[in-house]
């Protein structure tokens, strides 16, 4: 059963009279009337507050810029509207109108929701578990938000589509050859095969063949900055350590600006399952472990920007005040009195020539619930003998017909143990120990030969392969950092007396801080620290304590 139709009273509690009078103290302004079938806001309208009920009722529909408009739900009394992205003032995914008799509501907007949430733990509590399984409601539906019209399987709808399901966005992906709906918008628009996939935002814009920049501006993901605007503390990258940080800078009173290239969860939000991290025995995905740390660092008023790449730490540009430029695409800089380096590992890519050829279009690196279907009932290869690699394998293996696994040493060697037994219970999983990837060939009809070397030199061919999965390592992700702060000979950003004891910066540097006073790195990029999600959330909160501390030096 979908999940919130199990949850249907906890995604849309009723508020007693003890708690909404508790509630009112939080509103942004005096309650409102609104007469009957009056509109209260729109899908796509930005900023829009939640309106808590005090009479009457509110009729909430949905549509996703391509479908006729369908009811959700109507709250009454003691209900309030909204979802998770309410909290950053994010746009609307539903639209509401006043019910027949109309209403009156309190507004809280996302400066009062977070305030509310926060500031009463009793009513915190039912809002935040509300605000969050109503996203969930809306992803599991993928009938609110926007919809992908693309050829399913090709390299460039899985591009959108990986992007939309790692934002947590709500999508619908219709096939543009197939599905009558998607047919007739195709013909309607005259829109040729090479400005395929199409996107409907929920405003009703259409996009043609977008980037993910043009996407997810569309969709509001990308809060407006101000160009003087200064943080207390900008953190590069959402993966599990900028998160923590984010969540605990944020929640003590820090003003906080985050920014990831990519999407939040970093490389764990590619995991599968994670087993290991502290307190979830029966497992968890990486997406689904990081995005509560997003929903937690938006409810204590993180400003959250993805995608949105730092290309820079400008060093040039110093100040007597402790004060640091980033800069951003399209020449935009961004101020902080301090600057964490969170931007972790990249995936290592094998030195073949023709790989670009492959990449998104036969050669993954991630295993996702999008790449087992695409691959399900076929043949698959994976490279890499780490736990990323037997998670994948765990993860893939049920959906596929066969699975080869690549590895250069015994699996015992450079695997846990429980992901060794778990593989070798799998029959479908055939191991190539001593061997690497030589070199890819296209077949006909979009399969893959791949030729696997071994370790006396001799080589072989494996064809009928649909897909080649790439778990081979990473490599820090500094390029953005060159000439800034030091760095070890792998790359990986050093912090602390430790690792540089004769730097010279007034003080003693902490021991998360970097060889630039108020700069501090944590997680996967920085060197000697442990490669896993729990070292990296322990780090993201450890850095807080230090950075209160340098920003008191500051002063
Ligand atoms: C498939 C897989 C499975 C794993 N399974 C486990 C497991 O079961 N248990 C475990 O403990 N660990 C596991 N790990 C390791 C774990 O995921 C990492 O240790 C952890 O994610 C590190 O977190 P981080 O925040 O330091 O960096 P990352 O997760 O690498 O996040 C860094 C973020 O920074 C962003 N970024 C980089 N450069 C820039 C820039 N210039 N501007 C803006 N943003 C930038 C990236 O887009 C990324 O989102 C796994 C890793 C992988 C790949």
């Amino acid at each position: 059963m979908p999940t919130v139709a199990a949850r249907a009273h906890q995604a849309f509690p009723v508020l007693d009279q003890d708690q909404i009078v508790s509630a009112q103290r939080f509103a942004a302004a005096e309650e409102r009337r609104f007469e009957p079938a009056e509109a209260i806001y729109r899908t796509g309208d930005k900023n829009v507050p939640a309106w808590l009920i005090l009479e009457g009722n509110i009729e909430l529909s949905r549509h996703d810029g391509l479908r006729s408009v369908a009811p959700v739900t109507s709250l009454g009394s003691g209900q309030f509207t909204g979802e998770v992205g309410q909290l950053s003032g994010r746009p609307a995914l539903a639209s509401a109108n006043a019910g027949p008799d109309g209403c009156v509501a309190l507004p809280f907007d996302a400066a009062h929701l977070r305030a509310l949430v926060v500031g009463s733990a009793e009513i915190g509590e039912v809002v935040m578990r509300a605000l969050i399984l109503r996203r969930v409601a809306l992803i599991e539906d993928g009938g609110s938000g926007t919809v992908l019209i693309g050829a399913p399987g090709s390299p460039e709808t899985l591009h959108l589509q990986n992007f939309l399901r790692r934002s947590g966005f709500p999508h619908l992906v219709l096939d543009s050859a197939a599905d009558e709906e998607g047919k007739a918008l195709v013909q309607r628009l005259a829109v040729s095969a090479s400005e395929l996939p199409l996107v409907v935002c929920p405003d009703g814009t259409i996009l043609r063949h977008p980037t993910i920049t043009e996407l997810a501006s569309c969709l509001g993901l990308v809060p407006d900055i101000a160009p003087d605007s200064e943080f207390d503390v900008a953190i590069v990258g959402a993966g599990p350590a900028g998160l923590a940080a984010a969540v605990y800078a944020a929640s003590e009173g820090l003003s906080v600006l985050v920014l990831d290239s990519d999407s939040f969860g970093g490389q764990a939000g590619a995991s599968a399952r994670i087993e290991n991290y502290f307190g979830f025995p029966t497992g968890i995905s990486g997406l689904a472990l990081t995005a509560r740390g997003f929903s937690q660092a938006q409810k204590f008023g993180a400003t959250i920007a993805i995608p949105m790449a730092v290309e820079r730490l400008d060093c040039d540009q110093s100040s007597e005040r402790m004060v640091h430029v980033l800069t951003l695409a399209k020449r935009i800089e961004v101020r902080a009195r301090t600057v964490v380096i969170a931007s972790g590992a990249r995936y290592r890519r094998p030195d073949l020539d023709t790989l670009e050829d492959f990449e998104g279009n036969g050669v993954s690196y991630w295993a996702s619930p999008i790449e087992a279907q695409a691959c399900a009932g076929e043949e698959v290869a994976l490279v890499g003998g780490g736990n990323s690699a037997g998670q994948a394998v765990v993860f893939l293996a049920p959906s596929v017909k066969r699975l080869h696994l690549v590895a250069r040493r015994d699996l015992t060697e450079t695997m846990s143990a429980y992901l060794v037994e778990r593989i070798a219970s799998l029959s479908n999983v055939e191991l190539h120990v001593g061997c690497e990837l030589a070199g890819l060939q296209r077949e006909q009809g979009g399969m893959l030969s791949a030729t696997f070397r071994n370790r006396n030199g001799g080589a072989y061919l494996e064809p009928g392969l649909r897909q080649v999965f790439l778990f081979i390592g990473a490599d820090p992700n500094t390029a953005w950092l060159a000439g800034c702060v030091d760095v070890d000979e792998r790359g990986f950003v050093g912090t602390g007396k430790q690792f540089r004891p004769d730097i010279d910066i007034g003080r003693t540097p902490f021991e998360l801080e970097t060889s630039r006073p108020g700069v501090f790195a944590i997680g996967d990029v920085r060197a000697g620290s442990t490669k896993r999600v729990a070292a990296a959330v322990g780090e993201g909160a450890a850095v807080v304590a230090q950075i209160h501390q340098a920003l008191a030096y500051a002063r």
